[in-house]
């Protein structure tokens, strides 16, 4: 079932999370915290020539947050910051319902759209996205 595939990606991504740790130099840093959940995300990237070269995350929450963190770090890595904010704000949109998810060439991202059913949870599914972006702008 679908459903169960989508369930398999994100404790994938939970029990082996891509890319945790800090980027070394964190030319961004930036962290931030979903109160409702006890969620904490750091998000450190090192960029070079205006590109994300590598993005990590640090932290703790629930699975859903953690999953949504090691996912992130892998589509956002090798972006402009201009394109990975995009990437950050079409993901927002998703997870808000103002546009909808795409299809298979979402890749791993697509396993987060299970996480609309349950509102409560949206908030740890974007609060690496959140983190990202807050880091990014403070640095343009
Ligand atoms: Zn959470």
């Amino acid at each position: 079932m679908l459903e169960e595939l989508y369930q398999e990606i994100i404790l994938d991504h939970y029990r082996r999370p891509r890319n945790r740790g800090k980027a070394v130099p964190a030319d961004l840093a930036y962290k931030d915290s979903n109160p409702l959940c006890g969620d904490e995300i750091e998000v450190t990237a090192t960029l070079v020539d205006g590109k994300i070269k590598d993005i990590k995350f640090d932290g703790h929450g629930c699975s859903i947050c953690l999953a949504s963190s090691s996912i992130m770090t892998g589509k956002l890595v090798g972006k402009t910051l201009a394109e990975a904010l995009n990437y950050i704000e079409n993901f927002q949109k998703m997870m808000r319902g103002d546009i909808p998810f795409g299809g298979k060439e979402m890749g791993d991202l697509k396993a987060l759209e299970g996480v609309l059913k349950f509102p409560v949870r949206v908030k740890c599914a974007t609060l690496a996205w959140h983190t990202a972006h807050r880091g990014i702008t403070a640095k343009l």
